[in-house]
């Protein structure tokens, strides 16, 4: 996803591989990025270009006429089956693919709007009504949607509005009868309903109490820091030479307080896996929602009411204003060259709208601060230098105005010390080009250079210069500078995330959700990038559309390191597989407390992924062979053989999974139950594995509403939660989060309450007053308080 599609990858390899060795070894040991940019540049022949662009055209990514019509029907077979959820995707993805004002792209606009009518959203449901009759709806149809409007504006309380359509649609009937009779009588008897509704909701609106708005509070940083943007003023910017830059606590922090909140330099969404395509079945349109369908290419707001780009129908949006600010500021140009995006990868992406955004920072003014750090040469790589000199030679007399004088003491930050989240700050992120493999770094000098001729052609086949001057009179300078990010993005990407709720029992009512974390996006947030990692941090992060807030997850004191993990946490991944990961992706040998400790006691492991003695119930230890760590016992087993039966049992609980997921609850239960049974004999009580059991069970007595049961089951997962990840973890939030939910809606007051308070305690740390999570948990807290004490039904 990140790096280019595989078929591509391996033609670029196998491409290398065929070199000359001196032509390799060149490129190898190419002083320069530009060297190594040019060098690879010129190796790409036009064989290639047309390879890549064959597999750029596997990619749907325009409009197409005989796509609406299917999406429509599939979309409306949902719809009969009540399935509006499923509806509405569907009836997006025609949209995306019709043409502007057609027929198709009206009709499934209309549909859409009913599917959002049942689904309780008005506001969407209203404004894709206006888009359908934008589009040219068919005038026939209309007191169908117009009658939908008026119960929409009746239900949010817009009775003026709702009155005067009322009147347009039946002076339109008078100036213009084209319906039946029959259809008009059906119109006419509406109307009468409507008008009625409109009544009483009039007499009633006097009553109806103000929407509550939420709080804001502790969104902002309370103090901003006057040397970092986007950081709170307790958190101060250091550098060394082995630890490079890094952050500090500059007066003590209490767990919670808020450190950084900084939006996304540049993001860009991910596709999802994409399956290649199979010619030959019923249809070459594909059903299957991925993210991409839910989320707005530019905000990554969630929403089931998409509006494509007027181009294509890969780029979707969540507003029209956000499909405005993405054409001007990028997509403009992105748009012709969707399918070669996808084949090339989301870093590449990344890499062109970067330097997309970087024309709108004044080209001047950018030119200016880099130029200002060639006085300070020690601070400056060779390669970025090079690219300095190369970008300078084209403004003349302004670099030479700037390059004297003024030393920065940290690279990334302006001539007056201050560290902004803006492509000064991006191109100075470190891209270890020593420590890349040759291969690797021919794949990104070749991706690349195959996009800037794209983009060169693009220019030169429309008159009206798509391409601005800025980047095509210098595309090679910016060709560099994007594959200098490219090789930056294996260390520096972040990964954006979002939480998604499932239900785990199917009434709308009284729903337990499940949370789980997935990737949306790809993002450069410069100031992110200055924390160091542990496999232990002191932080905890988390996003709201594309903003990424970093909060003190326990006491940092002053003068403390405020660090960040980047993936390997200690309590998901052994220390050897930690340190794996953090060498081969980051380039570093990571020595934080965690990873000293676990060296230590290797052989031991932790709790949650240790066997037990089958006679006696205690802890197995040892290497390939364990041994029982009671003294009284002699059992010894040999580990294969144990691993070999966890990853057994691992299979059967995936197949009871599936049952629960297809509603076959009871047989579902039936083998939990047994495995978990089984697992006693040789899994110790707090392994990851005995947690998924209990939690799978609580799901399916949740599904089948006994909410006593499930809590049991819920609250032995939680136990293996706690061990696992600790009790103030986010993953402990979210398990009390739902155990709050099922004592809720099992009327279990006293111990609803209880569980409410500790989840509010441990996610608000995380995740700060103003999240989702924390909304819900002080709604039901104030509905508990408001019951009768305890007095509304069993305990559990
Ligand atoms: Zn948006
Ligand atoms: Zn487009
Ligand atoms: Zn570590
Ligand atoms: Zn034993």
């Amino acid at each position: 996803m990140d790096l280019p599609v595989d078929a591509w990858k391996s033609y670029v390899f196998q491409k290398w591989s065929l070199l000359p060795k001196s032509i390799q070894d060149a490129i190898s040991t190419a002083d320069t990025l530009r060297d190594l940019f040019l060098h690879s540049s010129s190796l790409l022949q036009p064989e290639d270009e047309m390879f890549l662009k064959s597999l750029s055209g596997g990619y749907l990514v325009g409009k197409d006429p005989s796509a609406p019509p299917f999406y429509r029907e599939e979309g409306n077979k949902k719809f009969q089956k009540k399935d509006y959820t499923g509806a509405t995707v569907l009836y997006s993805k025609g949209i995306s693919h019709a043409r502007p004002h057609t027929a198709d792209i009206s009709l499934c606009y209309a549909n859409r709007s009913a599917a959002l009518f049942y689904l309780d959203e008005y506001e969407m449901c209203l404004k894709d009504i206006t888009r359908a009759q934008m589009h040219g709806y068919p005038e026939s149809l209309q007191p169908k949607v117009t009658l939908r409007k008026v119960e929409c504006l009746v239900t949010l309380g817009r009775l003026q509005e709702a009155g005067q359509t009322i009147r347009h649609l039946e002076s339109s009937f008078a100036a213009k009868p084209t319906l039946a009779a029959a259809q008009f009588q059906i119109l006419q008897r509406n109307l009468c309903r409507l008008k009625m509704k409109v009544k009483e909701r009039e007499n009633l609106t006097a009553t109806f109490p103000e929407v509550v708005t939420k709080v804001f509070e502790d969104m902002d940083l309370r103090e901003e820091n006057e040397q970092i943007a986007s950081a709170s003023s307790s958190v101060g910017l250091r550098v060394d030479p082995l630890r490079g830059r890094y952050l500090i606590a500059t007066k003590d922090i209490l767990p919670g307080e808020l450190l950084v909140k900084e939006d996304a330099f540049v993001s860009v969404l991910n596709p999802g896996e994409r399956p290649p395509l199979h010619h030959g079945l019923e249809s070459k349109w594909d059903t299957r929602v991925t993210n991409g369908d839910l989320y707005c290419h530019r905000c990554l707001k969630h929403t089931l009411a998409m509006v494509p780009c007027d181009g294509c129908s890969y780029a979707k949006y969540c507003s029209h204003e956000c499909m405005q600010q993405a054409w001007d500021l990028y997509h403009n140009i992105e748009c012709p060259l969707g399918g070669l995006l996808l084949a090339l990868g989301v870093f590449c992406h990344i890499a062109l709208r970067s330097t997309l955004l970087a024309r709108f920072e004044d080209a001047g003014k950018v030119l200016k601060k880099l130029c200002g750090e060639i006085s300070n040469k020690d601070m400056c790589s060779p390669e970025s230098e090079n690219l300095i000199q190369a970008l300078s030679s084209d403004v003349g007399g302004e670099s030479e105005k700037n390059g004297t004088g003024v030393k920065t003491p940290v690279p990334g930050c302006d001539i007056n010390g201050k560290y902004e989240n803006n492509y000064n700050a991006v191109f100075h992120l470190l891209p270890h080009t020593e420590n890349h493999s040759p291969e690797y770094k021919f794949l990104c000098a070749v991706s690349v250079s195959a996009l800037c001729k794209q983009l060169e052609a693009a220019d030169s086949s429309k008159p009206e210069a798509a391409v601005p001057p800025v980047l095509c009179s210098e595309l090679n300078i910016w060709g560099v500078a994007m594959l200098k990010q490219m090789l930056q993005l294996q260390c520096n990407a972040q990964a954006i995330t979002t939480i998604q709720q499932t239900a785990l029992s199917g009434s709308k009512e009284n729903n337990v959700t499940d949370s789980r974390l997935v990737r949306l996006a790809t993002g450069i947030f410069p100031v992110v990038s200055l924390l160091n990692h542990s496999c232990s941090p002191n932080t905890s992060m988390s996003f709201m559309s594309t903003v990424a807030t970093i909060r003190a997850s326990e006491k940092i004191g002053k003068g403390q390191e405020i660090l960040h993990c980047y993936g390997p946490h200690h309590s998901r991944m052994g220390v050897a597989d930690r340190q794996q990961k953090l060498r081969s992706q980051y380039f570093f040998d990571c020595g934080c407390p965690a990873c000293q400790k676990e060296k230590h006691r290797a052989a031991v492991g932790p709790r949650w992924e240790a066997f037990c003695c089958n006679r006696c119930g205690a802890v197995l230890q040892g290497g390939d062979v364990l041994s029982c760590g009671s003294t009284s016992c002699t059992e010894s087993v040999s580990r294969e053989h144990l691993i070999s039966r966890l990853q057994d049992l691992q299979q059967r609980v995936g197949s009871a999974r599936n049952l629960l997921s297809n509603g076959q609850l009871e047989q579902a239960i039936q083998l939990l139950l047994a495995y978990r049974h089984d697992a006693e004999n040789f899994l110790s009580a707090e392994h990851s594995m005995v947690g998924e059991m209990e939690d799978a069970l609580a799901q399916a007595y949740a599904a089948l509403g006994d909410w006593q049961k499930s809590a049991t089951h819920l609250q032995k997962s939680l136990r293996v939660v706690e061990v696992q990840h600790g009790p103030a973890s986010v993953e402990m939030g979210h398990e009390l989060f739902k155990l709050a939910q099922l004592f809720f809606n099992g009327f279990a007051m006293a111990e609803a309450l209880h569980t409410v308070q500790r989840a509010e305690k441990v996610l608000m740390v995380h995740y700060g007053p103003c999240s989702d999570e924390i909304q819900e948990l002080q709604k039901m807290k104030s509905c508990l308080m408001d019951s009768p004490p305890f007095s509304l039904g069993p305990s559990v």
